[in-house]
């Protein structure tokens, strides 16, 4: 078995993303601020607050046209 692979995908695609790489995540409902590794949530599962996912979209950059 070959170990000597690469890296996991998520790895890679968490680099890729800019709002990824910062590894942060928000709360839509409280505003709660996270410091995540998203490759690994990528792997294991996106945090979640108030029951539900958070995003990678800080309340500054997400504006306030989805109230
Ligand atoms: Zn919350």
């Amino acid at each position: 078995m070959k170990e000597n692979m690469c890296q996991a995908p998520y790895a890679k695609l968490a680099a890729s993303h800019e709002k990824l790489a910062r590894g942060q995540v928000w709360c839509r409902k409280c505003g709660r601020m996270r410091r995540v590794d998203a490759a690994r949530c990528l792997a294991k599962g996106w945090p979640k607050c108030c029951g539900a996912t958070m995003t990678v979209d800080a309340p500054e950059e997400r504006g306030s046209d989805h109230e």
